[in-house]
């Protein structure tokens, strides 16, 4: 196995115009999110023209079209390996033929969604909290989608929210004080569509939190144009969460992009998904929070991998997300370090994961152990009423 190098992989730098270089296309059309939209890489031939694909990859780009579209941005697929068929980028983005082995624990609402609904799309699961589907696209298709049945538009159920129906019901449910919109990708409807979301959302006045869930500042910078961020900024407290898994995601354009929110005084926060092969490890991860500060980004949830139909080949043990925390906690910044979930299969929403530095404990003591394993006794206070007899 290779050594891994941090520095490299912390240091920012473009893969632009990468397997576009002999292609003459201008700087302007290449940072248009619409260039970027238009040109997504989709086709067998059109991958294997830059990329040396694996055999399960052949397969899998040829079997998968049915369940979930396979489409990548440019940008993002200039950041795969072309001869490296364990390359990190490529196991979120290029389908494998694993992909169409299923076995009976995995689910094709792994999240139990679809039963929380009391309005078509938008998900009412927490008290006080919502989630609402704006759309089923996204600018490129994660492999392990744990809203695969929904997105991409290609598979036999389709989203159908409706928006009107979803604002009259938060209308007359006070307890919502948050909503988060989510799709397929939010940013990737227009300005206009997002500014009448967002302004229909601000008219309620018990709503005093909004964000958006998002991969656009990842797969596609070039869309957090100048133009987004001052509509965006009109709604705060506005908050978005992106998605990086690795931290080669975060390229020159994608750090500019996540500035440009920054600036706009957007909260910031990251989910990622541990996936097998892609960003297992302490040393991916500690690397990847790192960058993820640099780019002012908290990273918020870790989450263990959703039980998606034929996502076996990228799901961990769940000892090894346990292991990554416990290898962040104490040795680096307490804002690089995620809190890690499991979105409790069937529908009971996520349960946070932690190692344990309980030793020992009971009424009057309580054995800790700290991040380098030494122990510390911490003394419950006595009772006034014990002392004084
Ligand atoms: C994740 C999620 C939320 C938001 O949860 P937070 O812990 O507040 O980030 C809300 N609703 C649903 C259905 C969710 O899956």
């Amino acid at each position: 196995m290779a050594t891994f190098d941090y520095d490299a992989e912390v240091a920012f730098s473009s893969a632009a115009p990468g397997y576009w270089a002999s292609d003459d296309i201008s700087p302007e059309d290449w940072s248009d999110f619409r260039w970027q939209l238009k040109n997504r890489v989709q086709k067998l031939e059109q991958i294997e023209q830059c990329i040396q694909l694996s055999q399960e990859e052949r397969a899998g780009i040829m079997l998968t079209g049915t369940k979930l579209a396979s489409a990548v941005t440019p940008h993002f697929f200039n950041l795969i390996e072309a001869n490296n068929p364990g390359c990190p980028i490529r196991r979120q983005i290029i389908p494998q033929v694993a992909e169409t082995f299923e076995d009976d624990t995995e689910l094709s609402d792994p999240c139990g969604e679809d039963s929380h609904m009391p309005v078509p799309g938008l998900v009412h699961r927490y008290p006080d909290r919502v989630l609402l589907l704006v759309t089923d696209r996204c600018a490129s298709y994660c492999r392990y989608c744990t809203r695969s049945r929904v997105v991409s538009g290609v598979g036999e159920q389709h989203l159908e929210t409706k928006l009107e129906a979803a604002f009259e019901y938060l209308e007359n449910s006070p307890q919502v004080r948050d909503v988060l919109l989510s799709g397929g990708d939010p940013l990737l409807l227009s300005d206009n569509r997002l500014k009448r979301i967002l302004s229909r959302l601000r008219s309620i006045r018990h709503i005093q939190f909004v964000r958006i869930g998002s991969r656009i500042p990842i797969f596609l910078p070039q869309r957090i144009t100048p133009e987004l961020c001052d509509i965006l900024k009109q709604f705060h407290p506005l908050f978005i969460s992106i998605h990086a898994n690795h931290p080669r995601e975060l390229t020159t354009e994608v750090r500019d992009g996540l500035g440009r929110l920054a600036d706009a005084g957007i909260p910031l926060g990251n989910q990622s998904v541990l996936l097998k092969g892609v960003n297992d490890s302490v040393e991916i991860q500690r690397a990847l929070v790192h960058k993820l500060l640099l780019c002012r980004v908290k990273p918020y949830y870790l989450y263990q991998c959703d039980l998606i139909k034929g996502s076996a080949h990228l799901r961990t043990p769940i000892h090894r997300g346990l292991e990554i925390i416990e290898g962040l906690r104490g040795h680096t910044t307490g804002y690089a370090i995620p809190q890690f979930v499991i979105d409790a299969p069937g529908g009971g929403g996520k349960i946070p994961l932690n190692p344990d530095y309980v030793v020992s404990s009971d009424e009057e003591r309580t054995l800790l152990r700290n991040y380098e394993g030494k122990e510390f006794l911490y003394p419950e206070a006595q009772e006034l009423s014990q002392l004084l007899t």
